[in-house]
């Protein structure tokens, strides 16, 4: 029997809910879900954490030895023995978290250990450029976006919930900036996979996003997937 790992990729904008569509895919196919954005946003906590200037790449790049990142099966963010998942989410840190993922050095470590999760466990993994570049061979590729009103509403409307003070505009002008920096850096930038299959969720509920998503997987992995 064949027991290699499966990945399948979800990668897309700012706010489009690859995490929550993500997560719900993988419960329901028994992967490990991994939110390689946490990744990044725990290493751009660290650099502000330690003083230094996450524009400044000669004093981030410092931190790579020093940084260790667990993501646990609850979605608790673990770095270096503190609990960041709360702290990751506070616009300090969504305001400069695309530079330091602009960083090929902090890129290349980050995607390091992504590889090596997926290369131990089947994995639904989340982020920019998992279907062009981390997991270039993932069994299905998933493009997931959203209309900007529409992501920026849902990740205020999630800040709400959280009690994470911001305003609509600010989150909005956030989404715009980091899509914008994400999509025009030079080394594995944001944008869909050849092979992608895109899904628009401007008009869909959570579960009919995660019903879009389970049906191009099955679609591209046939009847084995009972969920
Ligand atoms: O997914 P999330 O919005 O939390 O990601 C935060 C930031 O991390 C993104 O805006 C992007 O700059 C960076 N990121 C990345 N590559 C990934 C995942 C996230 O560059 N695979």
């Amino acid at each position: 029997m064949n027991t290699s790992p499966i990945a399948i990729a979800i990668d897309g904008p700012a706010a489009a809910g690859k995490s929550t569509i993500a997560r719900r895919v993988a419960e329901c196919l028994g992967f490990t879900y991994v939110d390689t954005g946490a990744m990044y946003r725990a290493f751009t906590h660290a650099v502000i954490k330690k003083g230094l200037d996450p524009k400044n790449e000669a004093q981030a790049i410092t931190l790579i030895p020093e940084i260790e990142i667990d993501l646990l099966e609850d979605g608790r963010v673990i770095c270096n023995d503190e609990d960041v998942t709360k702290t990751i989410r506070e616009p300090l840190i969504s305001g400069n978290v695309s530079y330091i993922a602009a960083m090929k050095p902090i890129r290349l470590a980050l995607v390091e250990m992504q590889r090596a999760i997926a290369a131990r466990h089947s994995v639904v993994m989340d982020g920019r450029d998992i279907g062009t570049y981390v997991l270039p061979d993932a069994a299905v590729k998933i493009f997931q976006t959203a209309s900007v009103e529409t992501r920026a509403i849902r990740r205020y409307e999630e800040n709400l919930a959280k009690g994470i003070p911001t305003s609509l505009e600010d989150v909005k002008r956030d989404l715009r900036d980091r899509d914008y920096i994400d999509s025009h850096r030079e080394f594995a930038p944001l944008r869909p996979a050849p092979d992608s299959i895109l899904i628009d969720t401007s008009f869909m509920s959570i579960d009919e996003a995660v019903e879009a998503v389970l049906r191009a997987v099955k679609r591209k992995m046939g009847d084995g997937i009972t969920c």
